[in-house]
């Protein structure tokens, strides 16, 4: 162990040199990007936790802050430098650790930010401590980064911060193998890894355990479980599904339409455990833009998926993904996508604005689409989401549900909310679901922009210290 060294109106302010590590040490974390990202930065942290350091959620009072970054877009990476320089700012003396996406793409620009004293690649992210000895900031940052292709272990990883005990991120595939032309996911985490079905249901079970409520099975291409190891997505959902120590509801974070197997279908429309909502990429209506996004389906696929689906689960939540601007992308190409998603009978959209992206095939495409056309097309499809959604609500009102409560900033003096198992979001008075009760079942009511305003029909769950208390009627 070293020892920390701060300057004389650094954290601490005393003589620097007596201090011993575990007596001051704090870490604060910030997690851009994706719920993958925000189970790594979790399994890092516990690492630190480990090891005594007390975790702190103001950045002004850390040791050390670590950034666990994003370059889906060049947004992500702007919000990454910008806060690392307000850290800074307020504390001169952190020392700062970024690492994530962003950090194995390009490490040497954020090694230049002033004030960054370590990065960290998609290798190295959990090996923070055998390569940082002592966290003594110094005028050279340093980098531990290696060639993407080196980046072949997986590590597991899965929320670890009890304290609202919500809803877990719970990693089980990482890397993509795929070569979608806008994407640099594959340069920044490699190819496509995951590890033995056990592992995942060891810590499934420790997350129900410790008290979860939901669990979300997050990865990279989770539909790509098991390709290396012999095993399957199907065969880890069974494997979840008849676990009976693993008694969190569980969510599938996001999975290719390709992936969706009609036994996964129908299994998670059996289950009583997995939640009938999934969200499924299409990011592009129109076959021709699909083709040179190099997507491994085409709509006729897509469309199918979806019936399926609602075939068989007609109260199913059904998110999609949407790109819209792509470089060739005609004003036809947007107006059929524009009418494939409104005849899709869908819940609603998370809808992106193309985005240039360093060394992908897409960025050396012809035919960009002006900004202003990306930002018109971006706006149509975002009003048509909110129709979706306000549809797919009401489809809901007067159904039966288990409800999620969400403490989070959402939440009103007058109601708490949260999501319902097909993905709808929910409120309920405040006075009748005091904040020890975690779920409850509820006959949705009324659309509010807070939420469907739902009845409470009873109290299923409360949180007692720390642990989960289902109540059994
Ligand atoms: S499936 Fe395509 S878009 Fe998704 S991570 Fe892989 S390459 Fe990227």
């Amino acid at each position: 162990m070293g020892y920390f060294v701060g300057k004389e109106h650094g954290v601490g302010g005393t003589n620097p040199v007596n201090l011993s590590f575990n007596d001051f040490m704090r870490i604060n974390a910030h997690t851009l990007g994706c719920k993958l990202n925000n189970a790594e930065t979790s399994t890092i942290v516990e690492q630190f936790r480990s090891r005594n350091w007390e975790v702190t959620s103001d950045s002004n009072a850390a040791n050390v802050f670590l950034l666990n970054t994003c370059s889906v877009t060049s947004n992500a990476e702007r919000e990454c430098r910008q806060i690392v320089r307000r850290v800074l700012r307020e504390n001169p003396d952190a020392f700062i650790v970024v690492t994530g996406c962003y950090a194995q793409l390009r490490p040497e620009e954020i090694a230049s930010i002033d004030g960054v004293d370590v990065v960290l690649g998609a290798k190295e992210k959990f090996n923070i401590f055998s390569n940082i000895s002592d966290f003594i900031k110094n005028d050279t940052p340093k980098i531990f980064s290696s060639e993407i292709d080196e980046a072949t272990d997986f590590h597991i990883a899965a929320t670890a911060d009890t304290s609202e005990r919500t809803r877990a991120f719970l990693k089980v595939q990482d890397g993509c193998d795929y070569t979608c032309t806008y994407c640099t996911i594959p340069m920044a985490r490699g190819v496509s890894r995951s590890t033995e079905i056990n592992e995942i249901l060891f810590e499934a079970r420790r997350l129900s355990n410790d008290g979860f409520g939901e669990i979300v099975l997050s990865g990279v291409n989770v539909g790509d479980f098991g390709a290396k190891t012999g095993s399957s997505f199907f065969e880890l959902v069974q494997a979840l599904e008849f676990d009976e120590a693993v008694t969190a509801r569980i969510r599938i974070s996001s999975i290719e339409p390709n992936l969706l197997t009609d036994e996964i279908i129908e299994l998670v429309a059996s289950s009583k455990k997995f939640c009938p909502h999934f969200h499924i990429p299409l990011q592009s209506g129109s076959d021709n833009v699909l083709k040179l996004m190099q997507r491994r389906y085409n709509t006729s696929l897509y469309r199918e998926r979806i019936l399926k689906v609602k075939q068989v689960m007609p109260h199913c939540g059904i998110g999609v993904d949407v790109i819209v601007g792509f470089p060739g992308e005609t004003e036809d190409d947007f107006l059929k996508s524009l009418e494939f998603l409104t005849e899709l009978e869908i819940s609603y959209l998370h809808v992106f604005t193309y985005s240039e992206r360093p060394n992908t095939k897409a960025v050396t495409m012809k035919q960009p689409v002006p900004n202003d056309i990306r930002k018109k097309r971006n706006k149509q499809l975002r009003i048509l989401s909110e129709k979706k959604l306000q549809a797919f609500y009401r489809s809901q009102i007067g159904t039966v549900a288990t409800v999620l409560f969400e403490d989070d900033s959402k939440m009103t003096t007058t109601f708490r909310g949260g999501y319902t198992e097909n993905y709808v979001r929910v409120v309920v008075p405040t006075k009748l679901v005091p904040l020890n009760v975690q779920t409850a079942t509820i006959k949705l009511q009324e659309i509010s922009d807070e939420g469907v305003v739902s009845d409470l029909i009873k109290i299923t769950g409360v949180r007692e210290t720390n642990t989960f208390l289902p109540i059994l009627q």
